[in-house]
């Protein structure tokens, strides 16, 4: 159902652009604008998991076919601890049409939200940062341009520095994360499974990384060393790097994703480490969620639906991050010798399955 007004969206990382297309293709006049000068690097791979929620929510718009037909689909992933494949999963058993990761690297998303969006004649407003907000019950706001504009609504989609969360003084509770991660994204000298991810596990402190294939001979590798030269190394094989980096992360989240008409969502409301490649999806979900519920005169809802669910993925990414930061001897030795048995159950293989794939977080009302 459409309402009347438009919807200011500041920012248009990958939240922002899929809240400007879900309340667009409802019929919601809206207007988006960033502080930066156009999408992320189209060498950046930065948030390349999509998983299958994503995907279902984008799928009404038929985003989710045009994503798919860029990405490259990964089917399973492998446990290695200590060199030894200690497991060897399927997600085919998970109950979802969407049995698998896509790996898209972030830039390629962003600037197909933005070719569609274009095909509808919604135009990002880049260099336009959102500077100050007024009252939040018939919001304002005021544009780096010196526009001050009136909103129905206005949507924080900022990322992690957002001067929407500081305007409404929501507190930003949590804490930073001991040492560096390492991320490269590599081309190796010989094709490598393009549909299956890598999770390699050693019994030493910082010496885990993952590996999601970005092609037949590419991949993104993360890990917890020092430098990218060091996960290099430790990985082998490898012909060239494409894009390297260094990165330290927290675990923090807004306490409030609401206040009067002013939502936030995504690296704006909530972030965590990359470990699981959680962060992007969730941010997709609440700004699909609020579309949904402003469309329906339920916004008032928006925070009691996301909170709970930013809360359980907060814990679910601490824990997996601890765990390959420095696994504890127990859990190790259970995924070495125990896990092989235990996955030998079809229930299993599902349930583990359903969780990489995060499946096993609420989905959408709507669908
Ligand atoms: C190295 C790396 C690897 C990652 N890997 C993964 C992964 O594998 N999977 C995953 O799910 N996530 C991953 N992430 C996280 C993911 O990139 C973020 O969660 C995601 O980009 C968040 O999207 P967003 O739109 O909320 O924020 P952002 O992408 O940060 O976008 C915010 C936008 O707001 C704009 N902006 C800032 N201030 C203003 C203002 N005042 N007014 C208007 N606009 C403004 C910025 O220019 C920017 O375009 C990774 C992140 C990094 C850094």
């Amino acid at each position: 159902m459409a309402r009347d007004g438009t919807v200011l969206i500041a920012g248009a990382g990958p939240v922002g652009l899929a809240a400007a297309v879900e309340l667009t293709r409802r019929g919601v006049a809206l207007r988006i604008v960033d502080a930066g000068e156009g999408p992320t690097p189209a060498e950046q791979s930065r948030a390349l998991a999509i998983n299958p929620t994503t995907l279902a929510i984008l799928g009404p718009s038929g985003l989710s076919e045009t994503l798919l037909a860029a990405g490259t689909t990964i089917t399973g992933s492998d446990v290695v601890i200590d060199g030894r494949t200690a497991l060897s999963l399927s997600f085919k058993s998970a109950h979802t049409p969407h049995p698998f990761i896509l790996s898209l690297p972030q830039g390629r998303t962003e600037r197909l939200m933005i070719g569609w969006l274009k095909q509808r004649q919604v135009e990002v407003e880049w260099n336009v940062g959102l500077a100050a907000v007024g009252e939040t019950h018939r919001p304002s706001a005021v544009l780096s341009t010196g526009e001050e504009l009136a909103a129905v609504a206005i949507l924080g989609c900022d990322g992690s520095h957002s001067k929407v969360r500081q305007e409404l003084g929501v507190p930003w509770s949590g804490e930073g994360y001991p040492g560096v991660f390492a991320l490269a994204d590599v081309i190796f000298e010989a094709p490598i499974d393009s549909h299956r991810a890598r999770i390699c596990i050693g019994s030493g402190e910082r010496t885990s990384h993952a590996l999601l294939p970005m092609g037949d001979n590419r991949a993104r590798l993360i890990g917890f060393h020092d430098s990218p030269d060091a996960l290099i190394a430790a990985v082998g094989g490898i012909a060239s790097v494409t894009w390297r980096s260094t990165f330290r992360v927290s675990f923090r989240h807004a306490e409030r994703m609401s206040r009067g008409w002013v939502f936030l969502a995504g690296d704006a409301a909530h972030v965590h480490s990359p470990v699981g490649g959680r962060g992007m999806n969730l941010g997709i979900a609440d700004a699909a969620t609020f579309a949904w519920l402003f469309c329906e005169h339920r916004e008032t809802e928006y925070e009691s639906k996301r909170l709970p669910v930013v809360r359980s993925v907060m814990e679910q990414t601490r824990q997996m991050t601890d765990m390959l930061a420095k696994p504890p001897s127990h859990i190790a030795s259970f995924l070495k010798y125990a896990m092989p048995m235990a996955t030998m159950l079809a229930p299993v293989r599902r349930k583990m399955a359903e969780r990489v794939l995060a499946l096993d977080l609420p989905q959408p009302e709507w669908l």
